[in-house]
């Protein structure tokens, strides 16, 4: 029976392993999958090998200590240094990011999208940063403070802190900033918030499970909006696929990952 975990801090809202179990269940693959509260990233890779896992998620905010914990970095989690999948191989931790294009296909829904605006500045900002930029799409970063931003300088975005940002529209603005997920804070004062959400056509949020303030702020203003559950549906399969090394068929992986919603 091989075991996975999800790594984070809170951990205890996820819900990989209900999605994830549900997946190995009911498609008779031999594995558990648990979850990990981690107050310290930097023992992300000895926590990982003393509970003998096979594989494991990264959540909140431990994805940048996962990819410097790898010994092996591959595919486009190289391009932005944040991991969210990490795979046992032969006593290696190899590392992987599903979460760009777990967002790519939760956005599918919105069409054309040419102008988004990131709120923060994280490991999820900098994921989606990178793939929206690999569509040739603009794209802006608003975060509370500065530390993170040359990143995304580099990359090309537009960057401001809230005193420095100026408006413009965007057909999509992202909330990948932790606010709201265990508090019910906005991830920006409400005043520049509001101006933002005139001059946008979709509203999107990596959180999922509840409406945030940011989301109830969108929907207040009659935007049309989503929260993070199709992200998560789509990093959940893509992690999948690597956890059981292509022996299940993706379009069974989520479709019991789309069940566990409903659950
Ligand atoms: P990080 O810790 O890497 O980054 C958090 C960001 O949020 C930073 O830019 C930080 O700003 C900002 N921030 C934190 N608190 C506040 C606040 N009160 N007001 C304004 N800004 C704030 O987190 P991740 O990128 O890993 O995750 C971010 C969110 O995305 C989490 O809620 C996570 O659950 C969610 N997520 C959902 C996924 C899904 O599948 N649906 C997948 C991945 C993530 P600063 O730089 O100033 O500290």
């Amino acid at each position: 029976m091989k075991l996975f975990s999800i790594f984070g801090n809170p951990v205890s809202h996820s819900r990989s392993p209900l999605m994830h179990n549900s997946v190995f269940k009911n498609l008779n693959y031999p594995a558990c999958y648990t979850r990990t509260h981690l107050e310290d990233g930097t023992k992300l890779k000895e926590t990982f090998f003393a509970l003998n896992l096979s594989g494991a998620n990264v959540t909140v905010p431990h994805k940048e200590a996962a990819f410097n914990a790898c010994d092996e970095v591959r595919g486009f989690a190289k391009t932005i240094g944040v991991v969210n999948t990490l795979i046992n191989e032969n006593g290696k931790l190899i590392g992987y990011n599903t979460d760009a294009d777990g967002f790519m296909y939760a956005i599918e829904e919105f069409k054309t999208i040419n102008k988004i605006l990131i709120l923060g500045a994280g490991g999820t900002a900098k994921a989606l940063a990178a793939r929206f930029k690999q569509e040739s799409i603009k794209v802006s970063v608003i975060n509370r403070s500065k530390g993170r931003l040359p990143f995304f300088d580099d990359l090309g975005c537009q960057t401001y802190i809230w005193d420095t940002f100026e408006l413009s529209h965007y057909d999509l603005v992202v909330n990948t900033t932790s606010a709201g997920l265990k508090d019910e804070e906005l991830p920006a004062p409400k005043e520049l918030l509001l101006s933002i959400l005139k001059n946008t056509n979709f509203v999107a949020d990596a959180i999922y499970g509840k409406i945030t303030p940011f989301l109830q702020l969108a929907n207040d203003n009659n935007i049309t909006y989503k929260d993070g559950a199709d992200m998560l549906l789509g990093q959940g399969v893509l992690a999948n696929e690597l956890f059981v090394q292509s022996t299940l068929r993706k379009d069974d992986i989520k479709r019991e990952m789309a069940q566990s919603f409903l659950l």
